[in-house]
């Protein structure tokens, strides 16, 4: 697999996660079914966007990029996902893309002028197969800037004359630096050769960029299929608007973090099938979060249950859970056979949970069965990336939403007590007291801390 990595300027973003949650979800299945998986996910650490921000950072743009790169693997984990098996830098194949473009020029599907060359987008006959646009109508569709140099409007770049003051490379046709399609074109062969299995990335790049892939690389291998299969997640969205970094309506990961576990934003981005638009708000987060503590709830109290008591084999309530484990595998393969659907998965597991719960407390305990519904459950989890024997632990105290809401209660008693509303003072202070928050009153106002 070769899934499309980020352009390295920035902390990714929700959106960029959920591409990334998606494809490593799918690689996981893979595995769980017994494939042997090559996962590459590159990163694009040279590009416009990356050189301005340095400018504005006043950071050399390629130390910059690995900035960011260092930055990704933090966020990485916390979601949970798994390393790729190879994750190469453009900047580090330089050589491999000028011999790419060299035998584009040479085969008449690449032309230089004045130290820019660009792929000849009439001369690949399959040029628009992915999206399944022809040229006449990305002509029509495209607001295309006239540029005399290019011989077609929608011929693209595969080598960008170097700027003064920009990183370049040297190069049969003088300083510069590679264009975007063609850092994947050959980062994907160098790791994965022709022909690989799948080819993934948001719907985003299906056009152009993954056309343009197209083009350059079977234009380059004389025809040879480069991708057998083409998948693309659909959008995070803010407002039903893609979340994105240049409209500026986008949460990195970094900053949620801060109030949820990685695992819920997992969670979270899981749960809708990944050819849907997602909605972002803190509602759904907030969901999610509850949805995972059911889980990870009942593969506490099966742990605890089995503590107890000792083995009891083939009674009523251990055929029932050995049976739910057997239903929640099926249904699990099932739903993820069918396109990876993770929010039916999802349903498969909340079955199994929901069985477990009804007879954890049975006794004697159904030990075997519990047993067996348990490590379905933390097995299927798995293959969906959540570590459900391992909740995250979440730090109370720090937590931005409860010291908020904390702040609007403590002000509610603090108004109570002006009143004179004894009554509803001490309802707040004993309401709280029960869940472990101890409220004391000082000179300088309420304090809460939480005692358990
Ligand atoms: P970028 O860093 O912008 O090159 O994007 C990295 C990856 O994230 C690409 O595969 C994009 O298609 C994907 N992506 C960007 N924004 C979103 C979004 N809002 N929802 C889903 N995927 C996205
Ligand atoms: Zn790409």
């Amino acid at each position: 697999m070769y899934v499309c990595g980020p352009t390295t300027y920035n902390y990714f973003h929700a959106g960029n996660a959920r591409m990334f949650v998606v494809f490593d979800m799918i690689r996981r299945y893979f595995i769980y079914k017994g494939f042997d998986v090559r996962y590459v996910q590159n990163f694009t650490d040279i590009d416009d966007k990356i050189i301005q921000r340095g400018n504005v950072e006043g950071m050399d743009p390629l130390a910059l990029g690995q900035k960011y790169i260092d930055e990704y693997f933090k966020d990485a984990k916390e979601l949970n996902l798994l390393p790729a098996t190879v994750h190469p830098k453009a900047t580090e194949h330089i050589p491999e893309m000028i011999e790419i473009i060299q035998g584009l020029i040479d085969s008449g599907l690449g032309y230089e002028v004045e130290g820019d060359v660009y792929f000849a987008v009439d001369h690949f006959p399959d040029y628009g197969k992915l999206s399944g646009r022809t040229l006449d109508d990305m002509k029509a569709g495209a607001r295309v800037e006239v540029d005399e140099r290019k011989r077609h409007p929608m011929d693209f770049a595969l080598w960008k004359k170097a700027k003064p003051g920009e990183p370049a490379w040297e190069s049969p046709w003088g300083e510069g630096r590679p264009g975007w399609h063609i850092e994947c074109t050959a980062m994907s062969l160098k790791y994965l050769g022709a022909g690989f299995d799948i080819h993934g990335g948001g719907e985003d790049l299906s056009f152009p960029h993954h056309e343009n892939e197209i083009a350059q690389t079977e234009g380059y291998l004389k025809g040879k299929t480069f991708a057998r299969h083409w998948m693309h997640n659909a959008f995070l969205t803010i407002n039903q608007e893609k979340m994105s970094k240049s409209l500026g309506n986008f949460f990195t990961i970094r900053e949620l973090l801060v109030n949820s576990p990685g695992e819920v934003i997992r969670f979270y981005l899981l749960g809708t099938h990944y050819r849907s638009p997602l909605d972002f708000n803190d509602q759904n987060l907030i969901m999610a979060q509850k949805g995972l503590e059911r889980l990870q709830t009942s593969v506490r109290l099966a742990q605890e249950a089995l503590a107890r008591e000792g083995a009891v084999k083939n009674d009523q309530g251990s055929l029932e859970l050995s049976r739910a484990s057997k239903e929640a595998r099926e249904a699990f393969e099932k739903a993820m056979d069918d396109d990876f659907n993770s929010a039916l998965a999802y349903a498969a597991l909340f079955e199994l949970a929901k069985t477990m719960n009804g007879l954890v407390q049975a006794n004697p305990v159904p030990s075997e069965g519990l047993a067996e519904a348990h490590n379905t459950l933390v097995k299927l989890g798995d293959v969906l990336g959540f570590d459900l024997l391992h909740p995250a632990k979440i730090d109370v105290e720090n937590n931005e939403i409860l010291n908020e809401v904390m702040e609007v209660v403590l002000q509610i008693r603090s108004k109570s007590r002006q009143k004179k509303d004894w009554e509803m003072a001490d309802f707040i202070r004993d309401g709280l007291k029960e869940k472990g928050i101890v409220i004391e009153d000082t000179p300088q106002g309420a304090r809460w801390q939480i005692k358990r």
